[in-house]
């Protein structure tokens, strides 16, 4: 049994294992593990805390995938609810659909009797205005609501390299069932009802119990358009280690052209239990990973890849 999650899946990976090692299967421990992350009001990019759209309103987006079966379940620019990942889980058992969004999706947590919540916390509030108030004016900043712009002043609030960040979770059962989960209150000052990569099952989230799982955090936009999980399942199908798969994907990111270029960081964990972390961020970034005869998480680098990154601000 083993776990691995993104650096700030520290405050789930230990729950998740327990869920495991109690019997529990991959898709519990997965949800187990980003449920204590979207509680965290101190992590601006995931649920409770996270940081906020154009508007100043959280929408938050989630996905969870079972690799035994590839259902999946996710939803996309929710508001006002504690646990969006859990509503995937939801919308996977419930529906015979994959993807709800806004007030669709809220409409069926309402249903299902999720908790309802102002996501939007006073430090994220600040940072919003703070943020804002360095490429407009007070003016604009409290007429935004009515103006047709948004689109350019979205160019200019959105910082790829500071603004995002996403929860990522993989997780191995004992019955050897992969299940793979992302959250994310997506890209500080995006577009209203703009989706990232994380509710995008074969974008920012893939499993398949066959050959592994892979999950992604960075500029969605990118794995959304290079098909980043799924590739990366596609080339452990063709025999290559999860390092080798990383670096891959990571070489596909980086022949996509146009104006708006980020980074990427990607988990794969493999049927087997081997794994890799990739980063075209910075050196330096870190993912974790727990197995079931270990008592504390390990941290391990990820592999730096540097990709083309440039944004085009008018
Ligand atoms: N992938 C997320 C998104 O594009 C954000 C991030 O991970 O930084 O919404």
């Amino acid at each position: 049994m083993i776990i691995i999650c993104s650096e700030n899946g520290e405050v789930g990976i230990r729950t998740a294992m327990e869920v495991l090692k109690g019997g529990g299967s991959a898709l519990d421990a997965v949800e187990a593990g980003i449920r204590l992350v979207e509680a965290n009001a101190e992590d601006h990019s995931v649920g409770l805390g996270g940081y906020p759209n154009l508007l100043g309103t959280v929408e938050l987006d989630a996905s969870i995938m079972d690799g035994s079966t590839r259902m999946s379940g996710a939803i996309g620019a929710l508001k006002g609810f504690a646990h969006p990942i859990s509503i995937a889980r939801a919308v996977l058992e419930k529906l015979p659909h994959v993807l709800l969004v806004a007030e669709g999706a809220e409409r069926f947590a309402q249903e299902m009797g999720f908790d309802e919540r102002e996501m939007l916390t006073e430090a994220a509030a600040v940072a919003w205005r703070e943020k804002l108030l360095r490429v407009m004016d007070a003016t604009t900043l409290a007429e935004l609501p009515e103006r047709q712009d948004l689109w350019r002043w979205v160019r200019l609030s959105s910082d790829p390299q500071r603004s995002g960040g996403t929860t990522n979770f993989i997780a191995l059962d004992n019955a050897g069932n992969l299940a793979s989960g992302v959250s994310t209150s997506g890209w500080f000052a995006k577009y209203p009802g703009r989706l990232g990569d994380s509710p995008i099952i074969g974008a920012g989230n893939y499993a398949d119990s066959r050959h592994g799982a892979a999950t992604c955090t960075g500029m969605g936009e990118m794995a959304i358009r290079a098909g980043t999980a799924r590739s990366a399942i596609l080339y452990l199908q063709q025999g290559a280690t999860p390092e080798e798969a990383g670096r891959r994907v990571m070489e596909d990111l980086d022949t996509l052209g146009g104006p708006y270029l980020s980074g990427m960081n990607v988990l794969i964990l493999d049927a087997q239990g081997r794994h890799a972390g990739m980063t075209s961020h910075v050196e330096g970034r870190n993912y974790l990973v727990l197995t079931d005869i270990m008592t504390v998480p390990l941290k391990l680098p990820r592999t730096y890849i540097p990709t083309r990154q440039h944004w085009q601000e008018t």
